[in-house]
């Protein structure tokens, strides 16, 4: 079930995308995140490989300036506990080597080999197509709005779109997991805050491009600020750490104080910053912040079948298939049930066949066979028509009952280039019309219509 017209909208699609090797975490405050983060990024590994998500794997450099080595040497120690292979100190020479992007007062970095990075949100598209390609089957637009309990066990779920019903439910909401909690009648005191962490985003074309995946040092609230050449090819750099109200749950603006703070650890971080005129957006992501940073992974008795996969901030992505497995095993000891593999599960998937990247004697083969290929929506991020009509059947297949232009922006990457979808967005808009049959004034950007063709008649709406 999920709320949105499409998968991956949550905190999954915003953030800094890293696969953490485990180094970070404190195993005796957070044993669950230490040992899942690191299981989770071998993981990672066998996934994005079966699954054709974009993915690199270039180690990340903690940097440190003046006053910090002994803070950074720190996760030397953590690494050490959490058995993560190959951490280390490298000092100014060698760290200059390693990625000459690096500013000039730093004196060192902790080298963490095994870090990678991730397409989040094409991630999260290729688990959904794998999923409904095993059997599961998604429900969008289905905001939960109550649990059913009787007799102190789960029954099911009333949603916008009927009521589901369950033997066991599992709550993974993100930043509203405590409110399905508590429609659950679990943990009634447990809350989940909004942090908002603020990125910017530099057009392809600049010549600032670290090579490895560039951090300063922690604070007790957040990781450092990121400087990072995303799997696209971006220049990236974020995030800051901010709690917001409670309620801000659906924020997602930037600020000029975040993006200002953002700017300048960056100029310490980077030996150069390329000109604000190169940053072709700058965007919001919300951790979804529990208690002390605990996770709350638990199966429930009262009720049960209730089982909680809640506030789970970073490292939770890069931990996300490790959490996958925990919760299965979860459910198989505390309700004894009896879950058997399927005889044909295939756990392979493949990408939509992209034009971008590929030596033009294949685009030419590509055009041979289907002619949609070239013909290109997108200049900037070069799709073609026929990813995006590609995209469109993806999307009915998995369940999708609205196809909007940003569902197509997440599968084909048109409109996340230079100009942002100025040129493209309309022609997306034309092929959903066409192809899905709606009218052009009645497609959806997210969640709201973009307003072009006939607009005349939504004057009468
Ligand atoms: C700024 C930032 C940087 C980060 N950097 C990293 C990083 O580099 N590496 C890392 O490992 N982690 C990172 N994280 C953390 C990571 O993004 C999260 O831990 C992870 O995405 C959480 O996934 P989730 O599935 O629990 O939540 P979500 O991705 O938010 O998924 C929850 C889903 O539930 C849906 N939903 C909510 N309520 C309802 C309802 N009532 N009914 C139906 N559906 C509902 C939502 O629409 C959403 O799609 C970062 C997070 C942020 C914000």
């Amino acid at each position: 079930m999920e709320k949105e017209p499409d998968v991956g909208w949550g905190c999954s699609k915003a953030n800094t995308a890293i696969i953490h090797p485990g180094h970070e975490e404190e195993p005796d405050v957070h044993p669950l995140r230490a040992r899942l983060c690191k299981e989770g990024n071998t993981l990672w590994r066998q996934w994005a490989r079966e699954l054709d998500i974009p993915v690199k794997w270039p180690g990340e450099l903690m940097v440190f300036f003046d006053g910090e080595e002994k803070t950074a040497k720190k996760y030397i120690k953590l690494a050490k506990l959490n058995k993560i292979p190959g951490v280390r100190v490298v000092y100014r020479d060698e760290l200059l080597q390693m990625d000459s992007s690096i500013g000039p007062s730093a004196l060192g970095a902790i080298y963490a080999p095994t870090a990678g990075m991730i397409s989040p949100f094409e991630a999260v598209i290729a688990v959904v197509e794998n999923a409904v390609d095993n059997g599961v089957r998604l429900l969008t637009e289905a905001n939960v709005r109550e649990v059913k309990v009787v007799d102190k066990r789960v029954r099911g779920v009333e949603t916008t779109r009927g009521f589901i019903e369950a033997d066991i439910i599992i709550n993974a909401a993100g930043l509203y997991s405590d409110k399905v909690s508590r429609m659950a009648g679990v943990n009634s005191g447990f809350t989940v805050r909004p942090r908002r962490g603020e990125y910017f985003l530099f057009d392809e074309n600049v010549k600032v491009k670290p090579k490895k995946i560039l951090h300063t040092t922690p604070t007790p609230i957040t990781k450092g600020v990121y400087a990072i050449t995303t799997v696209h090819g971006n220049l990236m750099i974020g995030p800051t750490a901010e709690d917001l109200p409670i309620d801000a749950k659906d924020e997602s603006s930037t600020s000029e104080k975040g993006l200002e703070y953002l700017w300048k650890e960056s100029e310490k971080l980077l030996k150069e910053l390329p000109p604000r005129t190169k940053v072709i957006r700058t965007f919001a992501g919300l951790r979804p912040e529990p208690p002390e940073g605990h996770w709350r992974i638990e199966a429930h008795d009262d009720p049960w079948g209730f089982v909680n996969a809640a506030g789970i901030r970073s490292p939770g992505f890069a931990s996300a298939p490790a959490i996958a497995y925990y919760v299965l095993n979860l459910i198989k000891d505390k309700y004894s049930v009896n879950l058997a593999k399927k005889k044909r599960w295939n756990p392979y998937r493949s990408d939509i066949v992209r034009v971008k990247g590929r030596p033009l004697q294949e685009v030419d083969e590509l055009i041979r066979k289907n002619p949609e290929y070239g013909e290109i929506v997108c200049c900037c991020k070069t799709v073609s028509k026929a990813e995006v009509v590609k995209a469109i059947e993806r999307m009915k297949k998995i369940g999708v009952k609205t196809v909007t232009i940003d569902g197509i922006k997440f599968r084909t990457r048109a409109g996340l280039g230079m100009c942002q979808g100025s040129f493209c967005r309309w022609r997306v808009a034309l092929l959903i019309s066409q192809y899905v049959g709606v009218s052009l004034h009645e497609v959806v950007v997210k969640n709201d219509t973009y307003g072009i063709g006939e607009v005349k008649v939504l004057l009468n709406q």
